[in-house]
């Protein structure tokens, strides 16, 4: 009787190295059939840019096994569904993966798994997703973590890093079973491409350069750089690759570890580095425990909220048509590119709940909609960190000013003259202002106010006092005026 073959059922560990249901996989010594299943029906539906991604990490992937000696089967629809159709195909009684965390894929796998063996066939889940795994990380009293900071001493102090691993050098792949085409999949976007601008490399390779880069350039400054948009290289852009699981969150934090203990890098700045992909991982924590927050606020009194419904002021945000150049400038970054630097999405992401007053969840499915890097768990911790309702928030009554945010984090206005052409002829003095110029300013610069460039949807100060106002009415909240930026 020939081997039975094991199935590696790739879903968001889209890499060779550094994957546990691979190594085990080998391990077993018998053929493997790496497969990929597109089964758009148990989970919110994919972003356009996730899909544009998704594209190309399957490319990728599917190159990189090729080297190996084998290849990608592709499947479409219900996930139990094809798994049974590849096992009737191919006699395979071992199903291997990598985990995914957010409750609903939890739960459904879990309902794979038991499925399968009642077949008997065994699948087994790793974790390739995450340092550790959720439920590993637990305070004194064994519940979650609801902080950052102790929960970062916890993590650190618990996780264990493990070894780096390249994954076979061949991988033995029958050949005779069936495979979808990549392209009748439809992902890349068509009439229109609106694509144009994603310059990215998805994929193991791309992952990999994208934090050697990094690593010899970002990281040695990354504490004092990352809060500028235009400073180019100060962060890692990462987050996308991490998303798909083309690079292990270890292997970062590895890389980042060695540069401090070669020199390259002072300790603070790797610790600072590894902090923030610690809110990754906190963001998937969170979500694996409490999953009512993609739905609701994490703290209940925040579901009264009067928010507003104003279409027109959502889509002059979406389209980064508000007046305030800072948050216009993000807006199109992230429609053109499928990104948007973190200081910036926490400037939009204020001026929408808090100078518009629209509910978060309006900013949450756009941004899932157009991010790459877009990330169910990720996303709803910061639009509730920044709208005040998550577990540790920044509080509500931080309203962002956009006017000095771009000052302070803009000075020198490339960010805003790079994706805001309109405004580079302003001089820096009101370039994060525009309505403030004098006429003759305005006419030097070429632009009509209104014509040109939107006048101000709302007036900054009115609208704090409007959010200000619509806090008090959340159970008395919104004594403490401050406005720090
Ligand atoms: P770096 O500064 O190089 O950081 C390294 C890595 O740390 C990132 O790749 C990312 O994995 C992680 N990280 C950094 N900051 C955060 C953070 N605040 N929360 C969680 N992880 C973080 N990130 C996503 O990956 N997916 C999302 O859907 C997402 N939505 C967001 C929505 C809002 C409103 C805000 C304010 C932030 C959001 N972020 C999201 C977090 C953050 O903006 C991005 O992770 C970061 O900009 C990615 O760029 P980078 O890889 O260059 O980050």
């Amino acid at each position: 009787m020939a081997t039975k073959p094991v199935i590696l059922w790739f879903r968001r560990d889209l890499r060779l190295h550094d994957n546990p249901a691979l190594n085990h996989a080998a391990e077993m010594g018998r053929p493997i059939l790496p497969v990929y299943i597109l089964d758009e029906h148990f989970e919110r539906p994919m972003g356009a840019a996730s899909r544009w991604w998704l594209d190309k990490s399957l490319r990728a992937l599917e190159a990189a096994l090729q080297d190996r000696g084998s290849r990608l089967i592709l499947r479409k629809g219900n996930a139990l569904n094809q798994l049974q159709a590849l096992i009737g195909e191919t006699d395979a009684d071992t199903v291997f993966m990598n985990r995914l965390f957010e409750p609903e894929a939890f739960e459904h796998d879990a309902e794979i798994a038991h499925a399968l063996k009642a077949d008997g066939v065994e699948c087994l889940g790793f974790n390739g997703a995450l340092l550790c795994r959720p439920g590993a990380v637990l305070n004194g009293s064994g519940q979650p973590y609801k902080v950052f900071t102790p929960f970062l001493r916890a993590l650190l102090a618990t996780a264990e890093a493990p070894a780096h691993t390249t994954g076979p050098r061949q991988i033995q792949t029958p050949k005779t079973v069936q495979s979808d085409d990549l392209d009748s999949w439809k992902l890349h976007p068509r009439r229109p491409d609106w694509s144009k601008g994603f310059d990215w490399t998805p994929g193991e390779d791309g992952a990999s350069q994208a934090l050697s880069r990094f690593i010899s350039s970002g990281l040695k400054t990354y504490a004092k750089d990352r809060d500028f948009p235009d400073r180019q290289g100060a962060n890692s852009r990462l987050s996308p690759h991490l998303h798909w699981g083309e690079i292990s969150p270890w292997r970062a934090i590895d890389r980042a570890r060695q540069a401090a203990k070669d020199g390259k890098a002072s300790e603070s700045e790797a610790d600072k580095f590894i902090a923030e992909i610690s809110w990754r991982e906190f963001s998937a924590h969170l979500l694996h425990h409490f999953p009512y927050i993609t739905e609701r606020a994490f703290r209940p009194e925040y579901d009264a909220m009067p928010w507003r419904k104003d279409d027109a002021s959502l889509k002059a945000w979406r389209q980064g048509r508000t007046g305030y150049p800072l948050v216009d400038a993000g807006m199109r970054q992230l429609w053109t590119t499928g990104w948007m630097h973190n200081r910036v999405r926490m400037v939009v992401s204020s001026f929408l709940i808090k100078h518009l007053l629209i509910d978060w969840r309006e900013g949450e499915a756009w941004f899932w909609d157009t991010l790459v890097d877009a990330d169910r768990a990720s996303n709803v911790q910061n639009w509730q960190w920044v709208a005040g309702s998550g577990a540790d928030a920044s509080p509500f009554f931080r309203i962002f000013n956009p006017i000095t945010q771009g000052e302070k984090f803009d000075p020198d206005g490339g960010y805003v003259r790079r994706w805001v052409p309109e405004l580079r002829r302003l001089p820096d003095r009101w370039l994060q202002s525009p309505w403030t110029a004098p006429a003759e300013v305005l006419r030097d610069a070429g632009i009509v106010l209104g014509r040109d460039y939107p006048k101000p949807i709302v007036e900054h100060e009115k609208a704090r006092h409007r959010a200000l106002a619509a806090l008090k009415t959340v159970s008395g909240r919104g004594d403490d005026h401050s406005d720090r930026d």
